[in-house]
């Protein structure tokens, strides 16, 4: 599977990817510091974690993007 989940903060227009997070860096906030993005580890679960997000100021926008669409999207 291609796709990428993006967490985009409407605040400061951050925008992070899937890749962004892993288990070396738990957290990230994003630049204004109305996101907080960390990662939970699933056990038993065929993902070896999941990302939870939670914010202070305004929710951001989650949504899944593929590769194919972007590639599309920079011409
Ligand atoms: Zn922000």
């Amino acid at each position: 599977m291609e796709n990428y989940l993006i967490v985009e903060c409407l605040e400061c227009n951050e925008a992070f990817r899937q890749q962004d997070f892993h288990e070396e860096s738990p957290e990230i906030f994003c630049k204004c510091e109305n996101l907080e993005v960390g990662i939970k580890k699933n056990e038993n679960s065929t993902y070896a974690f999941h990302v939870a997000v939670t914010y202070s100021k305004s929710r951001p926008r989650i949504y899944e993007l593929n590769k194919k669409n972007e590639e599309e999207n920079k011409k």
